[in-house]
C-alpha cells in the first residue's frame, strides 16, 4: 500500500526526521541541534528531555514539509534514541529534573553499593551485563542519594526516546534494546528484572511497559498532532535504542553481521541468534531489535567526541573536513604516536570511569596534524578491541559496516579497514538510526512481515574498502603498543579514584 513511513532518532548532537516511501526509498530528512550538554562537573553530562521533544517535533515538521506531503500520508511512526539516559517524571507527568544522559558518569559509588548488595554474579545472572555508570539504574539511585526530595517525587521514569514517544502519544512505553540498557531489563528473558527492582526495594510501578522493537505501543495525539502536522491516531512501533536501530537501518540483523557505528560515542554491533554474554562484561549483551534475537557490543566512550573536542579546543572553526584532511598529511601510525579516547573514561574493554585521556609519546616534532591522525587511530583501535571480544564470543566477522558521522570520512573509513584488518563497507543510506527506525515502523504496520525481511528489501551498499597491506602492519604492531598503555597507565587512573570522587577527583 503506498504511503510514508517516518523515523525519529534522538540523538545526543539533534534530533533526525526522515520520511520513507513504500519502496524504502528517502523521502526527505530533517534535522534539528539540541542545546549542548550541560557538564556542570567533570564527567557529569545532562539534556533537558522538553529540549529533546522540541527539536524532535521541529524535526518532524521539518521532514513532512522538505516531502511535499501531509501528516495523513504518514502510515506509522519509529523512533530511535540515545540510550541509558535518565528521565524522571512526577504524577502530573512533569520531568522533575534534566535528564542524566549516556555518558554521565558521576554514579561509580551507586554501582557499588547495587554489587554490594546483590553481588555482581547475581547482577550479571539477572541482566546478561555487570553494573556499569553508564547504564540508567545507577543514575536513578544518585538521584535517591543526592537529591532525595527530587526522588520522592519520581512516578515514571524514561529513556530519551521514550519521553518523545510520551509527547507523541501520551504512553509509557519503551522497547526490549533501549530497556536493556537501563539495568533494571532481564535481558535473557525479554522483561523488566523484578528480581533487581525488588531486591533494591524500587517500587516496579516506575517503570514503562517494554514491548518488542517491531510492535505498536500507541498512537499519535490530538494534541501532538497538531503539534508536528502528523494526523492524529498514526501509530507508533516501540522502535529501538540508537545502536539496535543503527543496526537494523545497516542490515545487521541475521548471522555474522557485524557494525561500527562512529558517533559521539563509537560503537561495535554484532547480531547474536541465542543469548550468550562476555563473563567479565567488557562487552554487553542487549535484546536486539529483532524478535527474539539479541546482540552484543563494544562501546568506546569517547570516539567522534574525541574529534569534537580536539576541534572545540585546540582549533575552534575548523569543520571535520578540514582535520580529517590535515590528519592526511600524517602518515600511518602518527609518527609514534598514540591517543587513547578516554575522555569519558571507557566502557570496552576496561569498563574503567576513572580512565582518562591524553596522547603519549609526543616529541617537539610532531604537527597537529599528527595530533590529528593519533586521534582517529587511537579510537579505531579502541574499536578493534571491541571487535576482537566480540569475535571471542563466537561471531564470524566477514566485514564491517561503518556508520556514523565519523564514517563520512574516507580516511578514518581505510583506517578502521587497515586497523580491522577486515573490508569496511558502507551503506546506501548514512541514515542508520533513523533509518531502522522507519524501517521497524514500516514492520510494525505490517508493511514487511519481518525486520529482516524488510532489510533485505531496503538497506543497500554502497562502497567497500579494503585492508592495505603496509598501512595494516603498522597498525598490527601499533595497536599492540596502544594496548600496552592502559595497564602502564592505570596505577594513575586508580590516583584520581582515590581522590575521593571517583571520575571527577582532582580534576
Ligand atoms: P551522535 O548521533 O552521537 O551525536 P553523529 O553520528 O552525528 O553523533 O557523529 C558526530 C561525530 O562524528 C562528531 O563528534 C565528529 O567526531 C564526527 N564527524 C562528523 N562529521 C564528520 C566528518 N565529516 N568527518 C569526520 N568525522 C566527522
Amino acid at each position: 500500500m503506498s504511503g510514508y513511513w517516518l523515523g525519529v532518532d534522538v540523538g545526543t548532537g539533534g534530533s533526525r526526521a526522515i520520511l520513507l516511501d513504500d519502496r524504502g526509498r528517502e523521502a526527505a530528512a530533517v534535522s534539528v541541534p539540541h542545546e549542548e550538554m550541560v557538564m556542570e562537573q567533570p564527567l557529569w553530562a545532562e539534556q533537558r528531555p522538553e529540549n529533546w521533544a522540541d527539536a524532535a517535533f521541529e524535526a518532524i515538521r521539518g521532514a513532512l514539509a522538505a516531502a511535499g506531503i501531509s501528516g495523513d500520508q504518514v502510515r506509522g511512526v519509529g523512533l530511535s534514541g540515545q540510550m541509558h539516559g535518565l528521565v524522571i517524571l512526577d504524577r502530573d507527568h512533569q520531568v522533575i529534573r534534566p535528564a542524566l544522559i549516556w555518558c554521565d558518569q558521576r554514579s561509580q559509588p551507586q554501582v557499588d553499593w547495587i554489587n554490594q548488595l546483590l553481588g555482581a554474579a547475581n547482577v550479571l545472572e539477572h541482566i546478561a551485563n555487570p553494573m556499569l555508570t553508564g547504564f540508567t539504574l545507577p543514575k536513578l539511585l544518585w538521584v535517591r542519594d543526592h537529591e532525595p526530595q527530587r526522588f520522592e517525587r519520581v512516578r515514571h521514569i524514561l529513556l530519551p526516546k521514550d519521553y518523545v514517544r510520551f509527547r507523541l502519544t501520551g504512553e509509557l512505553a519503551t522497547d526490549v534494546s533501549d530497556a536493556s540498557g537501563t539495568a533494571m531489563f532481564d535481558v535473557v528473558r525479554r522483561r523488566w528484572s523484578l528480581e533487581m527492582m525488588d531486591g533494591l526495594s524500587l517500587d516496579r510501578s516506575i517503570l514503562p511497559r517494554a514491548y518488542e522493537s517491531a510492535d505498536v505501543t500507541g498512537a499519535i495525539s490530538e494534541r501532538a498532532a497538531a503539534l508536528t502536522g502528523l494526523a492524529s491516531g498514526t501509530p507508533v512501533a516501540g522502535g529501538g535504542g540508537d545502536q539496535a536501530a543503527s543496526a537494523v537501518g545497516n542490515g545487521v540483523v541475521e548471522a555474522g553481521a557485524v557494525s561500527c557505528t562512529l558517533g559521539t560515542s563509537g560503537v561495535i554491533f554484532a547480531h547474536m541468534e541465542r543469548v550468550a554474554y562476555d563473563p567479565h562484561g567488557r562487552v554487553h549483551t542487549f535484546c536486539h531489535a529483532v524478535r527474539d534475537k539479541w546482540h552484543v557490543m563494544g562501546v568506546t566512550q569517547g570516539a567522534g567526541l574525541s574529534l569534537q573536542w580536539f576541534r572545540n579546543q585546540l582549533a575552534p572553526g575548523m569543520s571535520y573536513d578540514e582535520l580529517l584532511a590535515e590528519a592526511a598529511e600524517s602518515p600511518a601510525g602518527a609518527r609514534g604516536l598514540y591517543w587513547l579516547p578516554y575522555l569519558m573514561g571507557e566502557r570496552t574493554p576496561h569498563l574503567d570511569a576513572a580512565a582518562r585521556g591524553g596522547w603519549i609519546g609526543l616529541t617537539a616534532k610532531h604537527t597537529r596534524a599528527d595530533l590529528i591522525r593519533a586521534l582517529i587511530e587511537g579510537v579505531a583501535y579502541s574499536q578493534k578491541d571491541g571487535l576482537d571480544l566480540v569475535a571471542a564470543l563466537g561471531v564470524n566477522v566477514a566485514s564491517v559496516r561503518a556508520s556514523g558521522g565519523g564514517a563520512r570520512s574516507k580516511l578514518w573509513r581505510q583506517i578502521l579497514a587497515d586497523v580491522f584488518g577486515e573490508p569496511v563497507v558502507t551503506m546506501a543510506s548514512n541514515e542508520g538510526s533513523a533509518l531502522g527506525a522507519a524501517i521497524l515502523a514500516m514492520v510494525a504496520t505490517g508493511e514487511y512481515l519481518s525486520v529482516e525481511e524488510a532489510c533485505r528489501a531496503i538497506v543497500r551498499e554502497r562502497d567497500s574498502l579494503e585492508p592495505r597491506r603496509e598501512e595494516a602492519k603498522v597498525y598490527a604492531e601499533g595497536h599492540a603498543v596502544y594496548r600496552s598503555l592502559y595497564p602502564a597507565l592505570q596505577p594513575m587512573f586508580s590516583h584520581y579514584r582515590a581522590l575521593g570522587s571517583p571520575v571527577g577527583g582532582g580534576a
